[in-house]
This record gives C-alpha cells, structure tokens and sequence, in this order.
C-alpha cells in the first residue's frame, strides 16, 4: 500500500515536474518570440538583454545593453537600478524596480511598455522595454529587453516630412535614402565591401534664390535630378535629401583616391551639363564625399558625416570636392551640443555686450564704440565671438543673438544719456541672415519708438562680403534703414572687392577699412596707397573712413596723414564691459 503511494506519489511528482517543464520551456519560448518582435534586421540596432536578479544586481548582460545602458563599469553583480530611469511624461522620473512596481501592479506580469522615454546619465532615449519576471539560472530574476527606437523615430519623421519620393524632381527621398542605405550597409558589411556617398551642394544657392526667383531654381533642381538620374544604374543610385542637396551613392569602391576622382569626374560633367542649358549663368558645385565603413556604420552617420565634408568642401574655394576626415568625428556632435546651450545661453541671458571706443582722429576724443558681444559660458568662462558666431549663423540662433545685442544697447545708450553723458555713435554687427532672414528695419522702428531714442545714433556694421552676396536685396534693406534714420557701414572694407558701382549704389555711411590692409601700414608703402586710395573713394562719395586694429603709435600717425576719419584699436582700448567704458567716456 506504502509502496504504492510512494510510487503514485513519485508518478505525481514526474508529472508536475514535466508540466512545469513544459511550462518553463513554454514561456521560455514565449519570451525568445517575444524577444524576436523585438529583433532587427540592421545589426546595428540590436536589442539590449539584461538580466537583472531581484534585488537589480546585473547578472548578465549582451554587447547592445552595455554599450545602450553603458552599463560598462558595473561588473556582474553590482547593483543598477539607479542607473537605469524612465520619464513618462514630462517630469515624472521613475528608476527601473519603480517601474516595474508600478507596472506588475497593472498587468500583473509581463510588462512591455512602448516608446517610453530612457535617461542614461544625460541622454534621452526612445526604448520599447520588455520585462518578464523569471527564473535565470534558477534564480529570479528580470529579464530585460529594451529595444532603441530612436532611429525608428526619426524614420518615419523623416517619412512624414519628406515622403518616399521628392514630390519635385521625383528622385528618392531623404527617407528613401536613409532606408536604403542601412540595407545596402548590412549587405556591403557581409561582403566586405565599401560604399561611396557624394552629397552636392549648388554653390550660392540661397542667394539665387532670392535674386532669381522660385521658378529658376526649381527648374535648376529639375535639370540637377536629370543629370543625375541618367547616371543611375544597378550599383549608382541618386537622391535629393533636402533644398539643393543631392545624394549620390556609388557602391563597390576600393580606395579613397577612386572617391576623389569620381568625385572630380562628376563635378566635372555637371558643369558642362549645366553650361550647354543656361548658358548665362556659370554654377558651380561643391560636394562632400564619405565612404562606408570608414567614415559611419549606418545612414544617420554616414549622411551627417557627408554634410560636414560639403561644409568643408564649400569653404575651399580652391577644391570642388571634400571627403570627410577621420578628425572630424563627433565635429557634429559637439555643434549639436553648443547650439543647444547657445539657446539655453540667450533663456539665461549668458551674453553681455562690450564695447570698443572709436576715435576721431582729428579730435582725439571717443566719438562712438563697437559693440561686441560676450559669452559668460557658465563652464568655459568668457567667450569670444569666433568660439560661437559661426555655429549660431548656421543654425540661426545669430538672429537671437543679435535682438539681444540691439536692445542692450539701445537701453545702454538711454541709460547714458539719463546719466547726462553725450551721446557717441555705437556700431552693432549685422549678419547677412539678420538682414535677409528677419523684419530687422520694423523691429528697431519699433524699439526706438518704445525707447524714445533718436535713431541717429546708431550704426550697422556689416561686412562687406556679406553686403555683396545679394545686391539687390541689401539696396532695398538699406534703404529702408536708413529711411528710419540708422547709419550704415561697411565692414572689413577691402576684403572682397566691391565694385565703386555698388558703393554709390548702397547708402553707405562709414567703410570700415580692414586689419589686413592697415597691419604693417607704417612700413608697407603698397598698404599705404591702396589706403590713400579708399580714403579720395569714401571721402567723394560722402563716407568717413575707420581704421580697425590698430595697435601701435607709428600705424596712428600714419593713418592721422593719410587723412583717416576714425580708428579704433588696442592702441586706445580693448573691448571692455558697458561700466568700464562709461568711465571712458567719462573721462573723455
Ligand atoms: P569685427 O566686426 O571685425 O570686430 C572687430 C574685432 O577686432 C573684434 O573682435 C575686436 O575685439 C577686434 N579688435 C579690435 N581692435 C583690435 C586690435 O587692435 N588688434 C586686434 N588683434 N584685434 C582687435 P571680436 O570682439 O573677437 O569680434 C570678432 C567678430 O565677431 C567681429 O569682427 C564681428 O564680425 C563678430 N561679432 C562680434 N559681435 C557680434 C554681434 O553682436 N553680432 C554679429 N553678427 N557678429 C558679431
Ligand atoms: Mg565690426
């Protein structure tokens, strides 16, 4: 009778231990399916595993969930719960065991959560997370998937944006191209192949765009797409990602000399393409060439990468084409990190005005200042404007900038006149996307009208590169300054050769004569006249000359007999703070 409990019993226990086997090898299943939704075919976007014990010491984890996590200083076994949090909605932070409380409660078991948003140290990321509470090694434990969908994200934004064909030259999209090429990548990768990308850009594009209408650069685009189009073939293909950008892709490639002639090659037919339609424009083009695996693993890199390489490629005038460098890695992620404080810098009021005094020559006496502007960066300390100008002219934030710089110093100004100071001229800098991209002329209208304060004391500087770019649009701009009563400059006069056409044309008030021509004018007898020369120009079309950086007592005397208005330099002063150069002009 014992015996035979004992075996029935025995029988139980192989059944209940096969069911529980069966139950374990079930959900074990289950989880590896579910850990399939999650599997990508780019293995560059892999999920992240980690198995966590139940007090959150990591016991295992594979490559992605290191490298997402950065879960790299902890050994196994240390404990990761505070590392690993989430935010839902737009302030409420939870770490993971919180999560996961909050979350049995509700589904009392798997948990799977989409599009959640993940902060590692100070990043954010978008996860899919998948939590199942199991045996790991016959401990319980969390097994942990979290599923990056970042780029996920940005594709079917892209998607949104731009469609998967461009709905006017009817090449592929930015989104096609993305799509594509993390496919041709995985394919390239397994046979060990490289790809080259070119990205052309059409030099002065935005300036055509404004002196030639909407019409004529669409059907330049058009013609751009038909070029290219007729170069596609099973291992070429062509894009258009964005405005004037074009993508061309050329696959199995061997070295990088091959990319630089293709490149040339290209360059070279397009001009003549172009030449033999409009035969009244001359174009020319700049293109930025990366190559897989060398310069980025996947599409987001690769085509951020080629953007960097035509900035570059734009900047030489001698050279049509540019392939990226391997010392410009992270050049773009550190771009992307300072704009975001430029914008954070202008929230705070991180920038601060200094002001240079401006000399009359024959006086003696500071008859105006230069306004610069400064950034307090509450890390790097006082900043000059070469650390940031360029990045916040590219990225628009110049315009920010420069809204603060003019009401600082129209206020200023207000201030010293209540102060019974008199009043000097002070000269504000102007980027060309200030002027062209932004009511300029209605808002300092406005301010005057606000601050009760004569415009004729202040003046814009602009250089005259930038006052070139597009004639017809700074004449009218100009104008229209100056019809509300601003003085207008000049800057860097005698870098880039304006035609005497265009300077009567432009109200003009003041050149500014640049550093370059007034360095070594005491000894450098070609300086001299070319200055001699600007002087007889700006004095007979009713302009008053300034000499910029001078910095020692032979180059003022020079400039004193050579019949120069103003100067301005180190020799007088260096920038200083609003209070340091009132004392100046207290003093004065
Ligand atoms: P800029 O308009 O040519 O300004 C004159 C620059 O020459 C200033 O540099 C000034 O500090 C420097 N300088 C003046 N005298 C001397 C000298 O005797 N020797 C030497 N070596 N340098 C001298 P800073 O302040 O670094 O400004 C650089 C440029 O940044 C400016 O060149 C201007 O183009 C731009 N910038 C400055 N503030 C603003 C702004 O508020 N808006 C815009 N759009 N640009 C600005
Ligand atoms: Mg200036």
């Amino acid at each position: 009778m014992l015996i035979g409990i004992v075996i029935v019993a025995t029988l139980l226990m192989v059944v209940i231990l096969v069911m529980m086997r069966k139950h374990y090898l079930k959900k074990i299943t289950h989880l590896r399916e579910e850990i399939k939704v999650f599997k990508n075919s780019n293995e560059y976007q892999e999920e992240a595993v980690v198995i966590f014990s139940e007090n959150f010491e990591v016991l295992s984890a594979n490559r992605s969930a290191k490298k997402l996590l950065q879960l790299e200083p902890y050994r196994q076994g240390e404990v990761a719960d505070k590392a690993i949090k989430f935010q839902e909605g737009k302030s409420e932070i939870f770490t993971l065991s919180e999560i996961i409380d909050k979350y049995t409660q509700i589904t009392k078991g798997t948990i799977r959560l989409d599009n959640i948003s993940m902060l590692i140290e100070d990043h954010k990321k978008s996860v899919n997370v998948y939590i199942d509470h199991s045996k790991w090694n016959s401990q319980d434990s969390y097994i942990c998937v979290f599923q990056d969908i970042s780029s996920e994200l940005l594709e079917s934004e892209l998607k949104k944006q731009f469609g998967e064909v461009d709905f006017l030259t009817n090449l592929p999209s930015q989104f096609q191209a993305s799509r594509d090429i993390n496919q041709l990548v995985i394919t390239a990768q397994r046979e060990n192949k490289k790809i080259s990308f070119f990205l052309f850009g059409i030099d002065n594009f935005e300036n055509m765009k404004s002196s030639f209408g909407f019409g004529y650069t669409n059907s330049l685009l058009k013609n751009f797409a038909e070029f290219l189009k007729n170069l596609d073939n099973d291992k070429r293909s062509s894009y258009r990602l964005e405005s004037d950008n074009f993508l061309y892709i050329v696959e199995d490639i061997i070295s990088e000399d091959e990319v630089i002639e293709i490149g040339y090659e290209l360059n070279k037919n397009l001009v003549s393409f172009f030449s033999s339609r409009s035969k009244d424009r001359e174009l020319s083009f700049s293109i930025g060439s990366v190559i897989f695996p060398d310069h980025g693993r996947n599409s987001s890199k690769l085509i951020d990468h080629a953007y960097i390489a035509l900035m570059e490629s734009k900047k030489d005038p001698k050279s049509s084409i540019a392939l990226f460098k391997k010392e410009q890695f992270g050049v773009r992620d550190n771009e992307k990190k300072l704009v975001e404080e430029i914008k954070s810098g202008l929230k705070n009021r991180e920038f601060e005005v200094y002001y240079q005094p401006i000399i009359d020559l024959r006086s003696t006496s500071i008859v105006g200042a230069e306004a610069l502007v400064r950034w307090n960066h509450p890390e790097l300390g006082l900043l000059m404007p070469n650390r940031f100008i360029r990045l916040a002219e590219e990225s628009g934030l110049i315009v920010g900038i420069g809204e603060f710089v003019i009401e600082e110093v129209i206020s200023q100004h207000k201030k010293w006149l209540e102060e019974g100071l008199e009043s000097v001229e002070i000269s504000v800098n102007l980027s060309a996307r200030e002027l062209l991209e932004y009511q300029l002329a209605e808002k300092l209208e406005q301010l005057f009208k606000e601050s009760s304060v004569n415009p004729s004391f202040f003046n814009l500087d602009m250089s005259e590169e930038d006052a070139m770019k597009d004639m017809v649009k700074t004449d009218y701009e100009f104008s229209i300054l100056q019809d509300i009563g601003v003085n207008l400059s000049l800057d860097h006069f005698g870098t880039s050769g304006s035609s005497i056409d265009q300077l009567q044309k432009l109200p003009i008030h003041t050149l500014k004569v640049d550093r370059s021509i007034l360095k070594n004018i005491d000894r450098n007898y070609y300086h001299q006249e070319t200055f001699k020369a600007i002087v007889v120009l700006a004095h007979a079309l009713s302009m008053k000359v300034v000499a910029e950086g001078i910095e020692t007592k032979e180059q003022y005397e020079v400039l004193q007999n050579l019949g120069c208005d103003r100067a301005q330099g180190h020799i007088f002063s260096k920038p200083a703070p609003a209070l340091e150069f009132q004392a100046l002009l207290k003093g004065k």
